[in-house]
């Protein structure tokens, strides 16, 4: 890292102790940033960068609920409210054991700088929970939710923060969390949560957004290198939300799309994946990915190994951070991989990307490939705002506008800080330069 940043990179270290996934996405903004700061000094004199590291607030609570036995089960959830300088604080909330403070860090980061790059005028923030929704019960799930926002409610609002879905939080969970906020607080205020049903206040197209906005991004990168992603062979990560509504996009435009994964297996349907099928599988009934291929006697499911390991000229990470190596990088270039476009948060290892890079595959960064799912969530305000409820044409073609301008602005900051084609430096870059314009206009806040 450039020596006028690795200091602030230290004191990053230094305060957050044991936070790797933190770390990480910290460094990896932080080293596209070398030629901004010569540029722009006074975002140095300002202590723009510390101030950007660092929480305006971080909140950790108790979660007490009763299971379907009647056992008293107790769990820990965050809210890290990171940035408000564009917007109120927005973002998902994530259920899985795996989270602690160190990755809805991650995320936060992460997020200012995605909701930026979209132009709408939303913040940073992300929370979660350690509850694991997996083999719990409706009514776990809803009990769980209720007391979560029981702590949460008072933090939250249309102006203060918002969150929606991430990994194990979909419409049911924001069902159940919208719920209580409105009999917590006595007001109907849609504008609190997104991600929302459809029936009370969601917008059409929110639930396909972040695949959907991938494979638009994807789009515009291949066509600017003069390719497009029509009869080209895709895989994707994960089965979840993401992952689905990729895979049916990436179809819609003319892919192959022959794979896809759990946290057990994966499998490959070399006809193309039957969308309605998987999504049947792991939104409507909850199961295992190899009851997919129970279903389909062509698709085969392979228990354990990596997806990455089935041929393609497209691969969208679509599952989880860190979930792509560079192992797994080498194998997609041998393989003949021409595009890479994160769909989850932060997929792929820094030295996946560098590889990636360093061997001409066009590689597009979480915070811009899947920032569909965010700007959607936006419309879903702006929907709630106005009372009003949008065609879904209408908001495809937003979204697809809204990630047109991600893949502009990425594009034009890369080649202005003399980094043409490389979408992590201009994603970097561009959200940024607003971010840090906005806090010092605000003075010091
Ligand atoms: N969790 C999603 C993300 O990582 C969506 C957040 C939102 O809609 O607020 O961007």
């Amino acid at each position: 890292m450039d020596p006028l940043l690795e200091e602030h990179y230290r004191t990053v270290l230094d305060r957050n102790p044991g936070e790797q996934e933190f770390h990480q996405a910290v460094a990896e903004v932080l080293e596209s940033l070398a030629p901004v700061v010569r540029r722009h000094p006074e975002y140095l004199e300002h202590s723009v960068i510390e101030r950007i590291c660092e929480p305006e607030r971080q909140l950790i609570f108790r979660v007490p609920w009763t299971d379907d036995r009647g056992r008293v089960q107790i769990n820990r959830a965050f809210r890290v409210e990171f940035n408000s300088a564009l917007g109120p604080f927005k973002g998902g909330l994530r259920f899985h054991p795996s989270v602690y403070l160190g990755i809805v860090k991650f995320l936060g980061f992460e997020q200012i700088f995605k909701n930026a790059l979209t132009g709408l005028p939303i913040g940073g923030g992300k929370g979660g929970s350690d509850f694991d929704p997996k083999g719990r019960s409706d009514a776990e799930v809803m009990r769980f939710c209720q007391s979560m926002m029981t702590e949460l409610y008072r933090h939250l609002g249309e102006y203060t923060d918002v969150p929606a879905g991430d990994i194990g939080v979909g419409e049911r969970e924001i069902g159940y969390l919208f719920g209580q906020y409105k009999r917590i607080t006595n007001r109907y205020e849609s504008g609190v949560l997104t991600g929302k049903g459809l029936a009370y206040g969601g917008s059409r197209v929110r639930r396909e957004a972040t695949g959907y906005g991938t494979v638009f991004f994807t789009e515009q990168m291949l066509a600017a290198a003069g390719d497009s992603i029509s009869g080209r062979r895709v895989i994707v990560s994960g089965s979840g939300n993401v992952a689905i509504y990729a895979a049916q996009k990436a179809a819609q435009l003319g892919a192959q799309v022959v794979a896809c994964s759990d946290s057990s297996g994966y499998v490959v349907d070399e006809d193309g994946l039957d969308v309605e099928l998987l999504r049947h599988v792991k939104e409507v009934e909850r199961l295992r990915i190899s009851a997919y291929a129970d279903e389909r006697p062509d698709a085969t499911y392979v228990a354990g190994g990596s997806v990455w390991d089935v041929p393609c000229e497209v691969a969208l990470p679509c599952a989880t951070q860190n979930e792509l190596d560079e192992s797994a990088a080498r194998t997609l270039v041998e393989n003949g991989v021409r595009a890479v476009a994160e769909g989850a948060n932060m997929p792929c290892t820094p030295a996946a990307v560098r590889l990636l890079q360093q061997r001409g595959v066009l590689f597009a960064p979480g915070k811009a490939a899947n920032a569909g799912g965010v700007a959607t969530s936006s419309l879903e305000m702006q929907q709630n705002a106005s009372r009003d409820s949008w065609s879904f044409a209408h908001t495809e073609d937003r979204l697809r506008e809204i990630m047109t301008g991600v893949h502009e602005r990425c594009a034009t900051s890369a080649e202005e800080y003399g980094a043409p084609g490389n979408y992590v430096a201009g994603a970097n870059i561009s959200s940024f330069l607003q971010v840090a314009d906005a806090m010092l206009a605000l003075g010091v806040v």
